[in-house]
């Protein structure tokens, strides 16, 4: 699981980055209010990225201290194919 973790981690870091990359100057661009209008799209995108950057983030450190795979409400084991869906999940379907 921590190689898929990482491996999304991978995937997120590179998208928030190739973002900042694309903040080029278009002010003079006679395309600029369509890339301002894809910009405010891709923003959109890369800050849901940065969270779920962030909950990766949590589920390495969660990996590191032992405590991946519980639910961080109830306690109990997240099922195995939950944790495949979704590598992140902090509570078990029940706890939502
Ligand atoms: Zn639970």
């Amino acid at each position: 699981m921590s190689r898929r973790l990482a491996t999304l981690r991978g995937d997120y870091t590179g998208m928030v980055e190739a973002s900042r990359d694309t903040n080029a100057d278009d002010e003079h661009d006679p395309e600029g209010a369509t890339i301002a209008f894809e910009r405010s799209q891709l923003d959109t995108l890369v800050q849901q990225a940065t969270r779920r950057l962030a909950e990766i983030e949590a589920a390495l450190a969660r990996l590191g201290d032992g405590t991946y795979g519980l639910c961080e409400a109830c306690g109990r084991a997240i099922p195995a194919e939950r944790l495949e869906v979704r590598p992140d999940a902090r509570r078990c379907v029940a706890c939502g």
